[in-house]
């Protein structure tokens, strides 16, 4: 039998399954008949388990031996479930969802068995700290709490990215992206925050933020730069946002106050949401209806074919950096970027070159006619002070 395989086991009435003390190294499923536990030497059983319930899991998940004895009470058959199956889930799981998991475990050892538990290490309230896979739960649910103060106390900051017209050479606009300066880890990506704020409600509240501070920058622009024609502004918006039911209503509510037409602001949406083409399609719907221009970010990474793209409307496909960055290495990168912009200028739809970091690489995508080039070439994200001044000294 390899290890990940299940197989069924037949006792007679009276036989033993396991004995306080042994080693687990399986749980098991009864099948067929009954099953009954006892506490070690005694007479009457604790419980007795019928077909459908499930045994011999906690030392198992506890690694620690059997604390209980088993007994067939009838003839019975035992569906074995293997230690790698549990623990391999067990490892899979959401870390905080694991901690907690491990957590109630404890409680439970300490009620089932409260002589064992100072010696059950692995649950015990001094051993959490040393536990990595109790670590990482606990310090995702601390990030967790940090972030939502950090939205209360509006500690998330923006800084904007200059997309460049490489036809011009002019900024034509910009992509807000968000910073965290945490007190005590430094800058968290916000891929991981992000992320974890979309694990949870926090990216609707912060997504809301985000647009508002966006646009009040947009609209300081417009006071300063007065620029022809306006710039746009690029604002990421993530899954978890497009499935809220008010999240129309309200960011058309924030580029209405800020005296901004729709069509100024991109909604950068990554293509791997696309993969549900339906459900994709009513989503964006109501954002073309209020004007919004919808940019396809990170294109190329997700497996969207290129007829529903078209059908679903994007102004913008924004090629995903990865390809930028191995154009000169890869023949496919280049052919991809070749192939989107030959298409895309049939089909009226702006290209977007993300992650230029070299002269070079700025004269193959001009030449290929890509419209739209972001990245360390022209400029790293700025503070917004920052970004008004470069534009007053630029005049
Ligand atoms: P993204 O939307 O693909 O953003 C582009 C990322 O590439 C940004 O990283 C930007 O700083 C970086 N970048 C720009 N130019 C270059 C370059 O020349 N070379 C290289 N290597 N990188 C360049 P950042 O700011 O760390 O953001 C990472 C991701 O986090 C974003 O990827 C986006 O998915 C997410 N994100 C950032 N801000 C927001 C936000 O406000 N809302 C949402 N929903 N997601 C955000
Ligand atoms: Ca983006
Ligand atoms: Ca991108």
């Amino acid at each position: 039998m390899t290890d990940t395989q299940s197989t069924i086991q037949h006792f007679a009435a009276g036989q033993s399954i396991f004995s306080a003390g042994d080693a687990a190294d399986c749980a098991y499923l009864i099948q067929d008949g009954q099953v009954a536990m006892y506490s070690p030497g005694a007479e009457q059983p604790l419980a007795i388990l019928p077909a459908g319930e499930i045994f011999g899991e906690m030392a198992v998940l506890d690694n620690s031996p059997r604390i209980l004895d088993a007994r067939a009470h009838s003839d019975c058959d035992l569906l074995v479930i293997k230690r790698s199956q549990i623990l391999d889930r067990l490892e899979q799981a959401d870390p905080v969802l694991r901690t907690l998991f491990e957590v109630l475990l404890s409680r439970l050892r300490s009620q089932v068995a409260p002589s064992l538990s100072p010696a059950s290490p692995r649950y015990s309230a001094q051993e959490t700290g040393t536990n990595p896979a109790i670590n990482v739960g606990l310090e995702k649910i601390r990030l967790e709490a940090d972030l939502l103060t950090a939205l209360e106390q509006d500690e998330i900051q923006m800084v904007f990215q200059p997309l460049v017209n490489l036809k011009t050479d002019r900024w034509a606009g910009f992509e807000a992206l968000c910073r965290w300066q945490h007190e005590a880890i430094g800058q968290v990506s916000p891929q991981e925050f992000i992320s974890l704020a979309e694990e949870t409600d926090i990216i609707v509240p912060l997504g809301i933020r985000i647009f508002e501070k966006a646009c009040e920058f947009l609209h300081r622009l417009d006071q300063q730069a007065n620029e022809h024609p306006p710039f746009f502004m690029s604002i990421n918006v993530s899954a978890r946002q497009l499935a809220e039911p008010d999240f129309v209503e309200r960011i058309g509510a924030i580029v209405r106050q800020h005296g901004i037409s729709p069509d100024r602001i991109k909604l950068e949406i990554t293509e791997t949401l696309m993969v549900d083409y339906q459900q994709a399609r009513q989503l964006l719907q109501p954002l073309h209806d209020l004007g919004f221009t919808l940019s396809l970010d990170d294109f190329g990474t997700g497996y969207s074919g290129l007829q529903h793209l078209i059908e679903l409307d994007f102004h913008t496909i924004k090629i995903d950096q990865r390809f930028v960055s191995t154009m000169f290495e890869n023949a496919r990168s280049l052919t991809m970027i070749n192939v989107v912009t030959d298409m895309a200028a049939n089909m009226d739809i702006e290209v977007v070159a993300e992650g230029i970091e070299n002269a070079q690489q700025k004269r193959v995508l001009q030449a290929l006619g890509v419209d739209l080039g972001q990245g360390y070439l022209f400029s790293q994200p700025l503070a917004a002070a920052e970004a008004l001044e470069q534009l007053a000294k630029a005049r």
